[in-house]
Order: structure tokens, then sequence, then C-alpha cells
């Protein structure tokens, strides 16, 4: 396993919620990072069928392009009753020519649960897989997870994406319901975090 020497990284995502969950958790490691959107650096297609895949495109994208060590971050949600979807496919159930509309997929989740006459608890969890990867092709892979149930109607105005229809086990409110310092520690990029610790900051 190898250990982040470098104090400068760049965070190879361009969605602002994951961007400020991300600053969050390295913030007391001392390490300085910049965006991909801030280096100018455009978002790779993702071309794999995994998060880990798909991580591993992001970081080494961001790593060759900038010259500086980068971390990504690849997530969704799997719904259990839907066969795991939306899963690695999270973010594309959102898309319309528009762009991307979250309130839409989510209503989208919850019709296909309806048509499946799925009863309550509707199980899902969320999916982070982070990589570290370096300038020279190297790169670590962790990957974390939440557990709870999608709800319905939505409820909540804080987070991002999927979160006003997730409601992590042990709580009663949605994750858009909690403020950042409640959801962040809970989260699936929390729990990849904490072993990208032991493995690369440690
Ligand atoms: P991707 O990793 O760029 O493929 O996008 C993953 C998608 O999953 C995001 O656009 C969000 O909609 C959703 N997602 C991932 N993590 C979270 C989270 O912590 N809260 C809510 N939605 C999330």
């Amino acid at each position: 396993m190898r250990k982040l020497a470098e104090n400068k990284i760049v965070l190879a995502s361009h969605n602002q919620g994951k961007l400020s969950e991300i600053q969050v958790l390295l913030q007391p490691f001392g390490i300085s990072c910049v965006s991909a959107g801030e280096l100018g650096i455009d978002e790779p297609d993702e071309t794999e069928s995994t998060f880990s895949g798909n991580a591993r495109i992001k970081a080494h994208h961001a790593s060759m392009a900038s010259g500086l060590p980068a971390l990504s971050d690849d997530s969704g949600i799997s719904v259990d009753a839907l066969d795991g979807a939306p899963g690695v496919y999270t973010a594309d159930w959102a898309e319309t020519a528009g762009g991307r509309d979250f309130n839409l997929a989510m209503k989208a989740v919850w019709e296909k649960l309806e048509e499946r006459h799925v009863p309550s608890p509707r199980l899902a969890q969320f999916n982070c897989t982070l990589c570290l990867a370096w300038p020279d092709g190297h790169d670590e892979v962790f990957s974390g997870i939440a557990s709870g149930q999608v709800v319905w109607p939505m409820r909540g105005q804080h987070g991002f994406g999927f979160d006003p229809m997730f409601q992590p086990d042990g709580y009663t409110k949605t994750f858009a319901e909690m403020h950042p310092e409640e959801k962040n520690p809970l989260t699936h990029r929390a729990d990849a975090f904490a072993k990208l610790v032991a493995g690369c900051l440690g």
C-alpha cells in the first residue's frame, strides 16, 4: 500500500456536493486540494460498469492531466428490490436534455418500486469507491457503504443527489433533512475515506 507523501492533491470530481464532503474529510490531514474544474481538467467518459472501474478512470485522468496525485469518487444508490439499480448508473438516471434532474430520477426510482408493489422497508445502499492515483500510474482503491431505505415523498433541503429519498439505518430523517455535520460521518464516502486514511494517510 502506497502512502501519500505529497501535501497537495487534485479532487477528480466536478460534483459540488461530493467536493464539499471530501474537502471536510481531508481538512484534518493538512492536505491542500484543488478541484479538477479549477484546473480546467475535463470530465472523462465513465465507460466501466463498476464503481471501482469508473473511479480509476477519473483519478488517472486528473492525475495525468495535472501531474499531481488525484482523488476521485464514484458513487451511487442501489435499491435491493430493483436488483441493485440505479447503482453505477445513478447519475445517468438524472440526465435530461436540459441537464441533470435528480427529482426526476428519484421519482423514477419510486415509480418502479410502486410498479413492483414492493412493501416497506424498501432497502437500499449508497456505495462509494474512492481512488487515489499518482502520475506514475499507481493507484489505491477503497470502497464504503451506507445502508438504509428509500422513502417517499422526498424530504429535506440539504445535501445533493438522492439525499431527499434516503433514510439511513437507525435514523428517522433523510440525509437531506440532516445538516452536513450530521450527514457526513454517516456516509458511504466517510466509510471509504476511513479506509483510505488507514491505508494511505496513516
Ligand atoms: P457519479 O459518481 O458521478 O457516477 O455520480 C453518482 C451519483 O450518485 C451522484 O450524482 C448522486 O446523484 C448520487 N450520490 C452519490 N453520493 C451521494 C450522496 O452522498 N448523496 C446523494 N446522492 C449521492
